[in-house]
């Protein structure tokens, strides 16, 4: 037992030093503190003599938002390492493992994936991952299928529900993400060149009805367990492998929110190509490459969730093929529509992204800005009526016209 402390980078050595059967006892090990620094301290421990590494990641009691902290619960890095554990035995390659949590020191001792690189900047380098859509697809389907009222036993998913409440960072996304974009909120960094593109968006009553649907689908439909901020800053990448990181939003919610979330940051990099792209048949190719992964992954992931569920459905009432065409149906709006929500807080709520942030042009990351505005609320105005997958691309495509 150990009280709660934040680590230094000599603690972090004498910790990994302890875990049994990596390292020597005896060894040089260094350490290098890698995280951003927000909200989690992320320490690399490595072994030069042998080239093995772990990484310890720690929550820190705060998040420095808006220049000040405010208190945030350590039950989040429960959270994280119980969700890596459960998608682990769901699908072992595609998530780090989980060597050891601990519970005081709100501590998780996981696998090192310093091989890979974050894709947002791999995706911001203009490079294709070809098995990603594949991936995180089979990703997608498994974690939502097997902890949802269809794959598991229905009274074991509500104490599932009970493991993983998670007020606090729901709290934080239900602002920030649902509420603070739509108003003229402090939280908000407004650039100046688009203020009038981002008043329309506080004036607009149809988009702010849609908004206000698809956040009351997030407080209220505990369909499965979300990651809850799967965006392409959670998702480690190389050619042949794909990690999903970082689940400390993780809570039971609805389907496509992380379904959307996949597309948003997608879609995200193809507005900010503007910039990015050395001219206009890149540019063409890669916004192409990019609309062809979306359409893969709902695609393989339509195909695999339908399969998983009439192969190994727990319950008959839910098996008529109607009922999921009808299931079906309704996971594409509500990934359409989280798509779009996700999309918008990128532009002028309190997190914004690389992709656009990075853009050095002015001009460039103007119309980035303005693209990816136009394309998220079409989103969520489009949502309640979508068909087909198609529509999505659509709009991202005439978006660019
Ligand atoms: P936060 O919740 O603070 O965003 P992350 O889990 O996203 O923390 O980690 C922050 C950064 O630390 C990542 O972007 C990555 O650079 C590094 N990192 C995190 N986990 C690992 C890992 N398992 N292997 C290598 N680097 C990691
Ligand atoms: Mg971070
Ligand atoms: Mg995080
Ligand atoms: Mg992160």
């Amino acid at each position: 037992m150990s009280t709660y402390h934040a680590f230094t980078e000599a603690e972090a050595i004498a910790y990994a030093r302890r875990m049994p059967d990596l390292f020597a006892p005896d060894s040089e090990l260094t350490s290098r503190e890698i995280g951003d620094g927000n909200l989690n301290l992320v320490f690399h421990i490595s072994e030069p003599a042998t080239g093995k590494s772990i990484i310890l990641k720690q929550a820190l009691p705060y998040a420095k938002v808006v220049g000040e902290s405010w208190p945030l619960t350590l039950d989040r890095a429960r959270i994280e390492s119980e969700t890596l554990m459960i998608q682990e035995s769901l699908c072992p390659d595609l998530v780090p493992h989980v060597f050891a949590y601990e519970k005081d020191l709100a501590l998780t001792v996981m696998q090192d994936l310093s091989d890979h690189v974050i894709m947002r900047k791999g995706l911001i380098e203009g490079n294709r991952y070809p098995l990603f859509a594949q991936h995180i697809a089979r990703f997608l389907a498994n974690t939502l299928f097997y902890t949802s009222d269809l794959g598991m036993n229905q009274q074991e998913k509500k104490e599932r529900v009970k493991q993983f409440i998670n007020p606090e960072l729901c709290k934080i996304t239900e602002d920030l993400i649902f509420d603070d974009p739509y108003r003229d909120a402090d939280t908000n960094n407004v650039p100046a060149a688009i203020r009038d593109a981002v008043e329309t968006i506080w004036n607009d009553r149809e988009l702010h009805l849609e908004v206000a649907i698809l956040r009351n689908g997030f407080l209220t439909h505990a369909e499965a367990l979300l990651h809850g901020d799967l965006h392409t800053g959670s998702i480690f990448i190389k050619e042949d492998s794909t990690k999903v990181i970082d689940p400390e939003f993780a809570y039971y919610g609805p389907m496509g929110f992380d379904i959307g979330a996949v597309f948003a940051n997608l879609l995200l990099n193809y507005a900010a190509q503007e910039g990015w792209s050395r001219d206009e048949q890149a540019r063409a190719d890669y916004r192409g490459y990019l609309l062809g992964t979306i359409k893969e992954i709902w695609s393989l992931f339509h195909g695999e969730f339908r399969s998983l569920w009439s192969l190994y459905g727990v319950d008959r009432v839910q098996q008529s093929e109607s009922y999921q065409d009808w299931y079906m149906q309704r996971l594409l709006r509500d990934t359409i529509g989280y798509a779009g929500c996700k999309m918008v807080r990128r532009v002028h709520g309190l997190a914004q992204v690389a992709d656009i942030n990075q853009l050095q042009d002015e001009a460039a990351k103007e119309r980035a800005q303005r693209l990816a505005l136009q394309i998220g609320t079409s989103l969520i105005k489009h949502h309640r009526h979508a068909q087909s997958i198609d529509e999505l691309l659509d709009i991202a495509i005439q978006a660019v016209k």
